[in-house]
């Protein structure tokens, strides 16, 4: 069961928190399925801006901003594969919010 954002929207905040929020994706050369959590983005995003931060504090040891700019780096690029077709590798897609009532 799920809704589409349309729906979401007119539920109250309270039945809001019940909810995940999820990505379902469809590429358009292949139309390869697959879905991705909307808090797995947003924790990615939330670990490069922390490594940021990181980076800025330690900007006089070029070890460690080196070493933070290789983790975002890679975040950006699981990031980066969320959104692109894992078939093809085509940003191509289409790109559909649905909500997931918790368990
Ligand atoms: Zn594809």
């Amino acid at each position: 069961m799920s809704i589409n954002e349309e729906e979401f929207n007119t539920l109250s905040p309270s039945e809001m928190k019940e909810y995940v929020k999820e990505w379902s994706c469809v590429c358009n050369e292949y139309s390869e399925k697959w879905h991705y959590l909307d808090s797995v983005e947003k924790e990615i995003n939330s670990q490069i801006q922390t490594n940021a931060l990181t980076g800025l504090a330690f900007c006089c040891n070029p070890c460690v901003g080196s070493t933070t700019s290789n983790a975002n780096t890679q975040l950006s690029q699981q990031r980066t594969k969320l959104k692109v077709c894992p078939k093809c590798g085509s940003s191509n897609v289409a790109k559909v919010a649905k909500y997931f009532k918790k368990q």
